[in-house]
């Protein structure tokens, strides 16, 4: 009976010691909780050197990685955002009142502006503060804006604002109050219990947020910075296996309208098979496909897909709107065979095209 106990008992898979708790977790908590220790008293630099110098397998040298950056890293850069913040924040009262504010805070002030694709006196004008500048303080603290106000936006032609503000949105990097998704992720692999500590943001992406980089692209498209739209979309596919979904197949469509703003017509064309094949049903990557077909001069195949967006619901207008953008944005040679293509093929329907010599 006791040999059974004895059997029974635990050690800890790292230091050997007799413990309760499983594989190594006894040499996770301790390291930790030292850590913790250290950087509630600000002491980064020893809290850093204290995990560096600790060796393990590499289960261990993972966790060790992860628990660095999450713990450590990670709340550093929040406080910096914080007194950016209040920099931000301190800047545009003063300007509003128009103070005299030193020369490099408004450096700094302006620096931050241009983040979102604004200029000084897109904020702040004769009479103080503008609209805009209601929003770009919420935005500089991670806060959620209204409807009302993203619309306002995008009547301004804030699109370049927007795409960052959609991008934050899909990362969960606004609301820094809330406890990011990889800390339960933390909690769940290792028994720590997570606290004030995890302040910081990082979460990974999960796909309720696809629309939102769906969205963060159209607007980076619209600001004109496709490459912006390709790069963040470009993001979320080592995440996971892609499932055919109406989400999935909107980031390939944003990102294949992206590559086909910068005439990277192979790309696109893949970017738009993926994602009809993502989503059968989409008129919008029919509409895309029939653009780059059109881009081609393989007008046909441009048209198949034409009709197969209104098929599955396009308006008919989305239609006429991209094959007058691909007219605007053709040479004169390319410009005459879409014409003639088009007045060929119902000069009543098409007789506006007459317009684009
Ligand atoms: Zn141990």
């Amino acid at each position: 009976m006791i040999d059974i106990l004895k059997n029974m008992q635990k050690y800890c898979t790292k230091c050997g010691i007799i413990t309760n708790s499983d594989g190594d977790l006894h040499c996770r908590t301790t390291l930790l909780s030292e850590v913790k220790s250290l950087i509630n008293k600000k002491k980064y630099k020893e809290a850093e050197n204290l995990v560096s110098l600790t060796r393990g397998d590499s289960n261990w040298e993972n966790w060790k990685n992860k628990m660095i950056e999450r713990f450590l890293y990670e709340p550093i850069k929040h406080q910096k955002k914080i007194e950016e913040q209040l920099n931000f924040k301190e800047t545009l009262a003063s300007l509003a009142k128009k103070e005299l504010i030193l020369d490099s805070s408004r450096k700094q002030f302006e620096n931050e502006a241009n983040k979102y694709g604004v200029r000084l006196t897109d904020i702040v004008d004769d009479y103080g503060p503008t609209a805009l500048a209601s929003i770009l303080l919420k935005l500089n603290e991670r806060k959620n804006i209204e409807k009302n106000e993203i619309e306002w936006l995008e009547s301004k032609k804030y699109y370049y604002l927007l795409g960052k503000y959609y991008y934050w949105l899909y990362k969960g990097e606004l609301h820094y109050d809330q406890i990011p998704n990889w800390s339960k992720e933390i909690t769940k692999n290792t028994n720590v219990s997570t606290n004030s500590i995890l302040s910081g943001n990082g979460k990974i992406v999960d796909d309720n947020n696809l629309w939102e980089l769906s969205k963060s692209c159209k607007y980076f498209r619209k600001a004109k910075k496709p490459e912006m739209a390709i790069e963040i979309s470009n993001g979320f596919e080592p995440y996971m296996e892609i499932k055919p979904s109406k989400e999935n197949s909107a980031v390939f469509t944003s990102k294949g309208g992206a590559f086909k703003d910068l005439r990277k017509i192979d790309s696109a064309k893949k970017c738009a098979q993926k994602a009809i094949e993502l989503n059968k049903d989409s008129f919008h990557a029919h509409n895309l496909l029939g653009a780059i077909y059109f881009l081609e001069n393989d007008f046909e195949t441009g048209m198949y897909h034409f009709v197969k967006a209104i098929e599955f619901g396009s308006n008919p207008r989305n239609h006429e709107l991209e094959i007058k953008s691909i007219l605007e944005e053709s040479d004169t040679v390319s410009r005459k065979k879409i014409r003639d293509y088009l007045l060929e093929k119902d000069s009543n329907k098409y007789a506006w095209v007459s317009d684009f010599k």
